[in-house]
This record gives structure tokens, C-alpha cells and sequence, in this order.
């Protein structure tokens, strides 16, 4: 077996339990800091999102309505590995960016409370901020990794150590196994399916688990 396949057999093993006593162990609550959702200095925000992920928030109006936005209103190419002008190939789709770099669905009120305006359908990679499970082949999220406990590695973020009742805990490991069960199917299914797309000057390819698509979601070839 592969390494990435070994990888995911142990993910699916994840005791979504054990997760949640480790998260209970750090601790965490949310601040609204922001910090998570915006760019850091001059480096704009990047977010993984799963293909599927961006069709649920193309459907997804601010005030939980459908409303349909276009696939590049919520997505756009990886930026590692493209040249500085955006073309090249890449294997992943981040969360769409604003004119300062935040995220686009990042909205703060005057007293500079963040929220997000696609909460309830926030990706998996939002949704277990700031943590990730210590199993290769998985995102890490921004930050260095600062604690630790069994499986789980915390990243820097202000809502470290705060209680987190067991409901909230649980809740946030079962999002953690799935996304690095999501993670790792996606790689096997991009390492599996992926053939150079040979773009042309100036033209960005991205490669998921469904094919080659331009930034505009539609297929290569197509
Ligand atoms: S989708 Fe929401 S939670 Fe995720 S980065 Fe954007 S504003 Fe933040």
C-alpha cells in the first residue's frame, strides 16, 4: 500500500472520542479576532477548499438563501507553484480573497468584531481552526503548530486554552476526522487522475479530485 493510502486508512481509524478529549485538553474558544479569516501582513489569505465545498457556497446566500455566485467569487487557484503572474498548473482551489487580501466571505463590524458570512457552510478547513491531526498528507493550517495532544496539533491562535464544553469538542473533532479523511481521498484521487495540462503563456490549470478545470471552474477540454 502507498503512503498516502496508509495515511488514510489511519484516518479513518481517528477515535472522533479520543480527538475530542485532546481538543478538550488544549482548549479553545473563538475570539472573533479575524486573524484566521484575513491576510497576514502582505501574504493574502489562503484557505483549501474541496471542489464540493465551493459548489455548496456558490449556492449559498450571505443571509442563508441560494444565490447562485460564479465559481470564481468563491475560489481561486492555489497560488504555490504559479508563476508570479498566476499561470501554471496547481493542485488546489483557497478560498476566494478580497481587494486587502482577507477572505471574501470575512466581514468586520466597527469595532473590528469579525464573523463570517457564510458561517453555516464554512468549509471543513474553517470549521476545525485553529487545529489538525498529526498524520501526513494533511493541510496544516496558518501559523506554527504550538500544542499538542495526542493526535491533535493546535496552531497560533488567541482562543487557545479556553474550556470548550464536550458538545462543542466533539463536534469539532468528528469535523477534524473528516477533514483529514476529505484531505487524503482528494490527493489519491489528484496523484491518481493527474496528467500534465501543458497550459499556455499566461493560462493556470488546476488539478483536483474531478480533473483538470480552468480558474473558472469549468473542465479542461472541455
Ligand atoms: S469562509 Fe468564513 S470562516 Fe472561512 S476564512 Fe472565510 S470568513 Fe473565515
Amino acid at each position: 500500500m502507498e503512503d498516502l493510502e496508509v495515511e488514510l486508512e489511519r484516518a479513518r481509524d481517528l477515535d472522533v472520542s479520543e480527538l475530542a478529549d485532546a481538543i478538550e485538553t488544549i482548549g479553545f474558544e473563538c475570539t472573533r479576532c479575524g486573524a484566521c479569516c484575513k491576510s497576514e501582513e502582505d501574504d493574502p489569505h489562503t484557505a483549501t477548499v474541496f471542489p464540493d465545498e465551493v459548489r455548496n457556497l456558490q449556492a449559498t446566500g450571505s443571509d442563508g438563501e441560494a444565490d447562485e455566485r460564479d465559481w470564481r467569487d468563491v475560489a481561486r487557484p492555489m497560488p504555490y507553484g504559479l508563476d508570479e503572474d498566476g499561470a501554471g498548473e496547481t493542485f488546489e482551489w483557497a478560498l476566494q480573497t478580497d481587494s486587502c487580501g482577507d477572505c471574501t466571505f470575512y466581514e468586520e463590524d466597527e469595532d473590528g468584531t469579525g464573523s463570517c458570512s457564510v458561517h453555516g457552510s464554512r468549509p471543513l478547513i474553517c470549521q476545525t481552526y485553529p487545529f489538525s491531526v498529526a498524520l501526513g498528507g494533511t493541510s496544516q493550517p496558518m501559523g506554527e503548530a504550538v500544542d499538542e495532544a495526542g493526535m491533535v496539533r493546535a496552531h497560533e491562535c488567541e482562543g487557545l486554552g479556553r474550556d470548550i464544553s464536550r458538545e462543542d469538542a466533539e463536534s469539532l473533532a468528528s469535523a477534524l476526522k473528516e477533514r483529514a479523511v476529505r484531505e487524503l481521498e482528494e490527493a489519491i484521487d489528484v496523484r491518481d487522475s493527474y496528467e500534465p495540462a501543458n497550459p499556455g503563456p499566461g493560462e493556470t490549470v488546476v488539478h483536483d479530485s474531478e480533473g483538470a478545470k480552468r480558474p473558472d471552474g469549468s473542465t479542461v477540454g472541455e
